[in-house]
């Protein structure tokens, strides 16, 4: 079994997601005491944020790089960016090091195509929902076209984000507003939404609604498992 390497604290409430599915993957395919092999960084996530407001992506990206190279020379032979915010800086993240470094976005793209669907729903930060490097990889390579809000939805969907689950705060009133949002898209000729944030799946489970929801963060963590099995 592969290291793999996750690159955490973005927030942690999702970083820890990611570390027990691993760990429960690993013991659904191989039973015993098996557990998953990983080495974690996990940054104060008030200095990540603090650069994504600004738009300093640069300082962004120096850190999550600087990081990347930490864990590979820490026996990491695949790396996780685990959040999809951050995918905005893959490219340097992977220039920096020699294992592959999974993108999020592929492996959504893989699950989604498996449904055989090809315009989804896009819930995530403003950043995620409103730059390129996301719904153009999506695009690009992979035919899928994607749906976002309107700007007072996508506002709402990305405050919710920061204000609630990244704290670790669920509320009832938040669910149904991101619900009443998926369900607008299902109406905009969505065929499916992905949960676009590694923090969402905290909150809209595939049991609230009757459309497909592709979650990032074990549709993510299940492509690096795969990975890490292969011999
Ligand atoms: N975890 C988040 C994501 O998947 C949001 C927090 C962040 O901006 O890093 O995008």
């Amino acid at each position: 079994m592969k290291t793999i390497g996750l690159i955490g604290g973005m927030s942690w409430e999702s970083s820890a997601e990611y570390y027990r599915i691993l760990n429960e993957m690993v013991r659904e395919r191989l039973g015993g005491h098996h557990s998953a092999k990983i080495v974690l960084h996990s940054f104060d996530f008030a200095e990540l944020e603090r650069y994504q407001h600004e738009g300093n992506w640069e300082d962004a990206g120096r850190i999550l790089v600087e990081t990347a190279g930490r864990l590979e020379q820490g026996g990491a032979e695949i790396i996780l960016i685990c959040a999809n915010t951050m995918h905005k800086l893959y490219g340097e993240v992977q220039e920096a090091v020699r294992v592959p470094v999974l993108h999020i976005v592929d492996a959504v793209a893989e699950a989604i195509k498996d449904r055989e669907l090809s315009t989804v729903g896009l819930l995530g930060t403003r950043f995620t929902m409103e730059d390129e490097f996301y719904r153009k990889r999506l695009r690009d390579i992979h035919g899928i076209e994607t749906i976002v809000p309107d700007q007072e939805d996508r506002e709402r969907v990305h405050r919710i984000i920061y204000d609630e689950l990244c704290h670790g705060v669920i509320k009832e009133g938040s669910k149904q507003e991101y619900l009443r949002i998926i369900q607008n898209i299902g109406g905009r000729g969505g065929e499916g939404v992905i949960l676009g944030c590694t923090e969402i799946p905290l909150l809209v489970k595939q049991d609230d609604s009757s459309m497909p929801l592709f979650d990032t963060t074990m549709i993510h963590a299940q492509a690096a498992l795969e990975l890490a099995l292969q011999d």
